[in-house]
């Protein structure tokens, strides 16, 4: 079990700047994030776009501004629980009890929900068999390139993605990617680079091709593919990966007892609390009259709720407010020397 004083759900723009906020005011944090990186979806869904409106930076992308926010919480140090999706929250006395899809426990006086539009989830296999041997044959993103090694690998999927992972993989797996349609979507160049090692023999393309069934008892062994006029092949493998892009669920948040407003969570604009004591809601995720959703949104309403997270945290202490320009308290948490 993992204590903290605050629990951040998303590690997105909005998720990591509570974490500076939190941190300035003495209180320690951990972030928990379903993606298997931090960023929210800056990262996912615009790395490379120019954004114009974040203030003091005429011009970021969404990859400078994460990388940005983490350089400004370097100082505390925070744990990043990725590939982790929070399940269950439940009261214990004064604290939460958090548990995560990997049966990670947390236990903290404050929840901060910065979950945006809800749970990034990949899109998965509808065959039947696929729900069966998921994480056990068949997977949705990669932790570890090195399981597939000398082993045969069947990757679906036309996005960057898909051609991405068959590319780097065909330099140690026998691979096939199979697509449904004739053409890829991803990178010309990948595109380009995948159909010429499959002239060289080091991968094989199977299009347009979908996946039929899968076969095996406890372990995959092959899987049948359909072509679009009605022709099915039978492929030999070990390992299925499926890159079909990702859906934007609400997911568990839903189940939380907390009050809903069309897939948002309504907030008391003084704190940015919910409806139930200790959990906030900030960014994205959160409605309220006036709400915009944009990042600096986001960064306004986390000060407000890291300052109502230091009462819970800390009941027999006084907040006091203090600039970072001036206060020694402040610049010392940030690990500035007298001489900086
Ligand atoms: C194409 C595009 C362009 C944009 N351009 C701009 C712009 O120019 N300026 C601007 O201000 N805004 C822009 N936005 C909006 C901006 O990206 C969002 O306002 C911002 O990302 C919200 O940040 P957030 O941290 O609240 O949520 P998100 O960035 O959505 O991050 C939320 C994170 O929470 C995680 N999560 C959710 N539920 C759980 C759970 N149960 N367990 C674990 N993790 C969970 C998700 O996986 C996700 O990573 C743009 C958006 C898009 C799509």
């Amino acid at each position: 079990m993992i204590k903290t004083d605050v629990l951040v759900i998303g590690a997105g723009p909005v998720g990591i700047f509570v974490v500076q906020q939190l941190g300035l005011i003495g209180l320690k944090a951990e972030v928990v994030d379903n993606l298997d990186k931090i960023g929210g979806q800056c990262i996912e869904l615009y790395p490379d776009k120019p954004i114009y409106d974040i203030p003091a930076l005429p011009l970021c992308t969404g990859e400078s501004l994460t990388k940005n926010l983490l350089e400004q919480i370097k100082p505390f140090k925070t744990n990043f629980h990725l590939n982790e999706r929070v399940q269950e929250i439940i009261k214990e006395g004064n604290n939460w009890k958090i548990t995560t899809s990997g049966k990670k426990v947390f236990l903290a006086p404050n929840i901060v929900i910065a979950g945006g539009v809800g749970s990034f989830e990949p899109r998965k296999f509808s065959v039947k068999e696929a729900e069966k041997f998921e994480n056990k044959g068949i997977f949705y993103s990669i932790k570890d390139k090195n399981v597939f090694k000398d082993k045969k690998v069947c990757i679906f999927g036309g996005g960057d993605s898909a051609l991405d992972w068959a590319i780097e993989l065909s330099k140690f797996a026998e691979i096939t990617l199979v697509h449904r349609r004739s053409e890829f979507r991803g990178a010309e160049l990948s595109a380009t680079t995948a159909r010429q090692l499959e002239k060289e023999g080091k991968l094989k393309i199977k299009t347009p091709f979908q996946i039929q069934t899968i076969e095996g008892k406890d372990k995959i062994s092959g899987i049948t593919i359909l072509s679009e006029d009605g022709k099915t092949e039978k492929i030999e493998t070990d390992y299925i990966l499926g890159f079909f892009g990702l859906i934007m669920k609400l997911g568990p948040i839903a189940e939380w007892g907390l009050n809903l407003e069309k897939k948002t969570i309504p907030v008391n604009t003084e704190n940015f609390q919910t409806n139930k004591e200790g959990i906030f809601a900030i960014g994205d995720i959160c409605t309220y009259p006036g709400k915009l959703k944009l990042i600096l949104s986001g960064f306004h309403e986390g000060a407000l709720a890291a300052r109502a997270c230091f009462k819970l945290a800390r009941p027999n202490e006084k907040y006091r407010f203090e600039f970072t320009t001036t206060s020694k308290t402040l610049q010392g948490r940030l690990g500035i020397k007298k001489s900086d």
